[in-house]
């Protein structure tokens, strides 16, 4: 990575001002339901305590509550899950401050092994649109700051790009890890490279096929978007979703895979519903066999032979999107196998990587997200690396 980090800053006597991606899921009451985004920033926070930072002051955003203040998105939940993780801690404490005089005094009182966290900075209206004034003022609270926020470094936001315009600006520890594993595979692939791609929508995912396409060995294709590419070969896929704007772009990223000698997998068979849900009448056809009135929710056993196949020889896994409706258990079955292809893969010493918000999902729900050697924290920050994209959070940070 040819980013500064935590690790370049001599922390005595400095105040750490920290971008965190604590944007957690939560239950109706307001309780943290999974914490895997506050465990992932303990290293830098944990860091700092340690390198006798002069106290820690903590910032992020917390849901949509569109730049107007809204106790449903406090981050008083965060905090005491945060205090309860972190008893290395002195005091974790809060503030209902985002910026202005408390939140300055707030920050001042700090001392060594002391925590802060501020309010939701989205309670401001000035943190989407990347307000030079609301950054200049968040600079205010530190005397470095410390991104590792990879979830939201997609968005040029004040608490992500621009207030690292105002102070010396360093990746965390989560930053780095994010940026090698994903950023690493791409600019130095081990081979064979091969990538599984899936999820809703061929739209959403045209960049980042279109990316990979210049760098894999083999790309497998499921999920929904797989219908508009068999469309595209002129395959009949009854109720299936597809997006009848995208089979040209379908067709030319077919024609691009066969120029760049990339191996491009399509289903040879799916698993077929009479309607779109968990107890309709399900059946497993060849593609070109799906009656009116049916629809795709998963990729068949062939297919899901033929994929395994394929990973059983890669060194280097990357997998976005899920195979089928892997929310549904009777079309799960696609997604799991595949989450297991790559957990024996990286069992024979294979590099695996899985990146999106439903992927990551799917994986944990599969029971094997321990077994990958990267489960990536950003949905859709990872996916921008994916297409190739620079992201402006990380830009902003001092070259090393
Ligand atoms: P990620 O968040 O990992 O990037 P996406 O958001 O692109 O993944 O896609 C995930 C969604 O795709 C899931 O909600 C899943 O139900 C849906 N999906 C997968 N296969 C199909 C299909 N055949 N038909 C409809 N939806 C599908
Ligand atoms: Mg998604």
């Amino acid at each position: 990575m040819n980013k500064q980090t935590i690790r370049d800053v001599e922390w005595a006597g400095k105040r750490a001002l920290v971008r965190v991606d604590f944007n957690v899921p939560q239950d109706d009451a307001g309780n943290v339901t999974d914490d895997t985004r506050i465990r992932a920033a303990l290293p830098s926070i944990r860091y700092l305590l340690e390198h006798g930072a002069n106290g820690v002051v903590l910032m992020s955003h917390l849901g949509r509550p569109k730049g107007k203040a809204n106790p449903k998105y406090s981050m008083r939940p965060v905090v005491e899950r945060l205090f309860e993780l972190l008893p290395e801690a002195r005091e974790v404490r809060k503030t209902e401050a985002i910026t202005g005089p408390a939140a300055e005094a707030a920050a001042t009182a700090l001392g060594p092994g002391m925590v802060l966290m501020l309010e939701n900075t989205r309670f401001d209206p000035r943190e989407e649109a990347n307000d030079p004034a609301m950054a200049a003022e968040l600079a205010r609270l530190g005397d470095v700051f410390v991104n590792d926020a990879f979830g939201a470094a997609h968005r040029a936001n004040a608490s992500t790009e621009g207030v690292a315009h105002f102070l010396p600006a360093v990746a965390g520890f989560l930053m780095e890890k994010e940026l090698e594993f994903i950023g690493g595979a791409l600019e130095r692939p081990k081979r064979p490279f091969v990538t599984i791609i899936g999820g809703a929508k061929i739209s959403d995912k045209i960049g980042v096929i279109d990316n990979l396409l210049g760098k894999v060995d083999a790309l497998l294709i499921g999920g929904g978007m797989a219908n508009t590419f068999l469309l595209a070969e002129g395959r009949q896929l009854g109720d299936s979703l597809v997006e009848p704007d995208s089979v040209g772009v379908a067709a030319e990223l077919i024609a691009k895979a066969r120029t760049a000698n990339v191996r491009l997998l399509l289903p040879s068979d799916t698993v077929i519903a009479d309607a779109f849900s968990a107890d309709a009448a399900r059946q497993t056809v060849a593609v070109d066999a799906v009656p009116t009135g049916w629809r795709v929710l998963d990729i068949g056993p062939r297919t899901v032979q033929a994929y395994r196949d394929e990973i059983a020889r890669a060194q280097l896994l990357i997998w976005n999107g899920p195979m089928g409706v892997f929310e549904l258990e009777p079309f799960a079955a696609g997604t799991r196998a595949i989450a297991e292809a790559m957990a024996e893969a990286g069992a024979r010493g294979a590099t695996t990587i899985v990146g999106g918000g439903d992927s990551v999902a799917a994986v944990e729900q599969a029971g094997l997200a321990d077994r990958m050697s990267h489960v990536s924290t950003g949905g859709g920050a990872s996916l921008e690396l994916l297409e190739g994209k620079t992201l402006p959070g990380v830009a902003a940070l001092l070259d090393r």
